[in-house]
This record gives structure tokens, C-alpha cells and sequence, in this order.
């Protein structure tokens, strides 16, 4: 700064040599009340946020005070990317949400339903018995087994129904073993009920690790919870991979005289590539599935979606009855009505599986061609590619330079990588693609 006021001086011509080392005099004078009152308005702002962190602890939990400090990057980026986009275009990949559009189907139906009375009260907690007796024929003749109306809760999407499944089972001081990279909403909705989240390493290509779920199984574990298609990898877990998860919880079981849960997490299991998703109820007798129709159908915001439990899993009326409790405790009471009433109808919808491909293939092709190091999905709309520099947060903020908003691996517990929703427009991801190529270039300094 000093250099700069000297260079001014000279450019404004101040020649007399006493009065230029006056002024410059005064200059440093000036400097040192502007640090004082910086440092001045430092203090206070430092003062004014212990007051605000005090305040705030008396006001809301501690726990929920952390989780707003870590609080979820897909969220971050999200919001990052609606603040931008009121200045200029921006190719927003943060967020799952599906950008086409729900089967015309729904809405004739809602129209046709709307009228029916009686549906728009409380009901069993569970969901309404005909929909409850659908969806058990749908899952009976998709993956052959005897499902009844009784094995089926309808739940708020698929985030509540894993919510009413913790709630459930777990114990304070239960764990539930997930593998990495995950959702990141399952830290939370595993310890909502008190139960400790442990995560263990996927292998190279994000299949299930075995031996590192075994080194994880403690005669503690409740649960194991796995997501195929996988969010944010686009894996999908393999018949030998869910086989080999089988037998290991099965021995365990033996072992520890209690069973450890199977929970399938499944809302993308109508998007898939040429990839069969492999039945859990075949190889595991305690499974629990749940899912949604939030992806398959386009419809996150209508929170709807079910659990269902093997028809022959262990002390399954106890089980029911718990589940339907916390369905009602949670204050969730039943899932959503006219979503209910419209479900029968759109069990057998397909999933617009097509589009998604020709984006996948489109986005995956042109980033391997730039260099990006990644594995093809085999589901779902996400692709995980690795940060071509070590630190994914920084190389999330090259991309935001060509107007790119991704979630940094960090986000879903693998740092290193990134994450790319893509239920964006194919005309948006085109013009997307010379973005992904300069930030290579930038990241390699090229
Ligand atoms: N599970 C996974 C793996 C997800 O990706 C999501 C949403 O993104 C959910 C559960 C929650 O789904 P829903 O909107 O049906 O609650």
C-alpha cells in the first residue's frame, strides 16, 4: 500500500521532496487507524458470533446446531447454484431432482380420482388396504414371492420409510454399517434414533467390500443398509456381490442369536442400463425393502413411496406393528392420501430409462475424452467421476468458473471425486461440455 501511495504521488507529479515525504507520513498514519478500526470491527464481529453461537444453544439442540455447521453440500450447492442463476445461465448438476416431467397418466388420473369421497381423510397408518394389496401384487409378480397387503406400509417417500425402519429397530448405541461413498441423509436418519452410522470402503469400481463389511459386523450391528443403483455412483450391486452380503449376515445371525437387517434402499430401481438390480428377498430372508416413486416417477415433492419386509422375516407381526407405530409417531401418520389412491394405477409405469441413457452416454463419452477418469453408471442419473486434482472442494470451484455446479465427493463421505446429477436437459448438458474441458485444463494447468 505504501508503494502504491508513492506511486501515486509521483503520477500526480507532487515533485517538492518535503512535502512528498509528508504526505507520505500521513499515509502510514492513515493505515494504522484503518487497522485499528479493523482490527476494532474483527473483535466485535468475533464478540457479536460467540454471542450469536450462544444464543443459538439456547434456542435449538446441539445436535441439530452441528448438523446445520456440516450441514449437507448437495443442499450448499444447490442453493449456490439459485443465486447464480439469477445473473447468468448455469448448468446445475447438484440436486437429484428429475427435470422430466411426470407420465401424462398421472394427471388423468388425479382428475379422474379427485372426486372419489372419502379420500381425503386419516386412514389405517399403514396406508389404505387396496393400495397396500397393489403394490404387494406388483412386488409378487416382479420378483415372485407371496407378498400380502400386510407386508406393505405406504410411507412419506422413501426418506421417511427408512426413517420409520430406524426408528423401529435400533437401540441407543446400535449401528448400522453403510458402505462409502453413501446419501449422505443416512448419517442422519440413523441417528435421529440414536443409532451410530459405520461406513466402510467400497472396492475400485464402488462394489460391495465384503471383507470390509465382515471387519465392520460387531454384535452390536442392527442393520446393514446398501442402495442399488447406488446414489451418487450409479453402481449396481451384482447377484454374487448381494449372495455373498447374504451369507455373511446370515452367519452373523447365527452367531450373535438376533437378526441383522437387511435394508434395501431401491428408489432407483427402475432406472438401469441394460443392468438387472438383484432381488434381495431371494437371498435374505431378513430384508426389508424400501423405496419411492420419487425417481421413477418424477415426483420427489409428492412424498410417496413404501416399505415391504420378507413375507417370512422374523417375528414379523411384531415387526409390522412397530413399523406402523413409528409410521404414526414420527407424526408422518400415513403417507400422503391422493398419492395412494393414484399409485395403484402407475405401478407398472416405465421410467423414461431412454432419455437418461442418451445423457449418460452423451456426458460420460465427452468427460473420458477430456481426460476425467470415471466408471460408467449402471443406474440411476448420477455419474462419480475422480477430481483430476486431490482436493474435490477446489477443483468444484474450477468447475463453478465455467458456470458448473457439481457436489464435491467430500459431500457423500469419499473425498477425491465428484458427483454429477444429470435430470438436466441434453441440450443443457451439450453446452455444458466445453465447461468440464477447460476446468481440466485449468485444474492440470495446461
Ligand atoms: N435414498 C436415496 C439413495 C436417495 O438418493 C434419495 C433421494 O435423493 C432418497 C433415499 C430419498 O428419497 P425420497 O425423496 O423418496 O424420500
Amino acid at each position: 500500500m505504501r508503494r502504491q501511495t508513492e506511486n501515486v504521488l509521483v503520477i500526480f507529479g507532487f515533485s517538492g521532496e518535503r512535502s512528498a515525504k509528508r504526505t507520505v507520513k500521513r499515509n502510514i498514519a492513515n493505515e494504522k487507524i484503518i487497522h485499528i478500526i479493523f482490527l476494532v470491527l474483527t473483535i466485535f464481529s468475533v464478540l457479536h458470533n460467540t454471542k450469536k453461537i450462544k444464543r443459538s444453544k439456547k434456542v435449538i439442540s446441539k445436535k441439530i446446531i452441528r448438523a446445520i455447521e456440516s450441514s449437507s453440500w448437495i443442499r450448499k450447492m444447490f442453493e449456490e447454484a439459485e443465486d447464480l442463476k439469477k445473473e447468468k445461465e448455469i448448468f446445475d448438476f447438484s440436486l437429484g431432482n428429475p427435470d422430466i416431467e411426470p407420465p401424462d397418466k398421472l394427471k388423468e388420473i388425479i382428475v379422474q380420482v379427485i372426486k372419489k369421497p372419502g379420500i381425503h381423510r386419516y386412514m389405517s397408518n399403514a396406508g389404505f388396504y387396496e393400495t397396500r394389496k397393489a403394490v404387494a401384487s406388483y412386488l409378487k409378480e416382479e420378483r415372485g414371492h407371496r407378498f400380502s397387503a400386510d407386508d406393505i406400509i405406504m410411507t412419506v417417500g422413501a426418506g421417511g420409510g427408512l426413517n420409520v425402519v430406524f426408528k423401529t429397530i435400533l437401540d441407543p448405541g446400535e449401528e448400522v454399517i453403510f458402505p462409502k461413498p453413501y446419501f449422505v441423509e443416512y448419517e442422519y436418519y440413523v441417528s435421529n434414533h440414536g443409532g451410530i452410522a459405520k461406513k466402510v470402503k467400497t472396492k475400485e469400481d464402488f462394489s460391495l467390500d465384503i471383507e470390509a463389511i465382515d471387519a465392520a459386523i460387531t454384535s452390536n450391528t442392527k442393520a446393514v443398509l446398501i442402495n442399488s443403483p447406488n446414489n451418487p455412483t450409479g453402481r449396481v450391486y451384482r447377484e454374487k456381490e448381494i449372495k455373498e452380503l447374504a451369507e455373511l449376515l446370515n452367519y452373523y445371525s447365527k452367531k450373535f442369536g438376533k437378526p441383522i437387517y437387511l435394508v434395501s434402499d431401491e428408489p432407483y430401481r427402475k432406472i438401469t442400463y441394460g443392468v438387472s438390480v438383484p432381488d434381495v428377498f431371494r437371498y435374505y430372508k431378513e430384508s426389508i425393502l424400501v423405496t419411492s416413486f420419487s425417481k421413477d416417477l418424477s415426483i420427489p415433492g409428492e412424498r410417496i413411496g413404501y416399505i415391504a419386509v420378507h413375507p417370512d422375516i422374523y417375528e414379523k407381526d411384531l415387526l409390522i406393528s412397530g413399523l406402523v407405530l413409528s409410521n404414526r409417531i414420527l407424526g408422518y401418520v400415513n403417507a400422503p392420501s391422493l398419492m395412494q389412491v393414484i399409485i395403484p394405477y402407475l405401478l407398472r409405469e416405465k421410467s423414461p430409462v431412454i432419455r437418461y441413457r442418451k445423457r449418460r452416454d452423451m456426458l460420460c463419452s465427452a468427460l473420458e475424452s477430456f481426460g476425467y477418469e470415471l466408471i460408467w453408471p449402471d443406474g440411476a442419473f448420477y455419474v462419480f467421476p475422480k477430481s483430476p486434482i486431490e482436493d474435490d472442494r477446489r477443483f468444484v470451484s474450477i468447475l463453478k468458473e465455467e458456470n458448473i455446479i457439481v457436489v464435491p465427493g467430500s459431500g457423500f463421505g469419499t473425498s477425491g471425486y465428484f458427483r454429477i446429477a444429470f435430470c438436466i436437459s441434453e441440450d443443457k448438458i451439450e453446452r455444458s461440455l466445453l465447461g468440464f474441458k477447460n476446468a481440466i485444463k485449468k485444474a492440470k494447468g495446461a
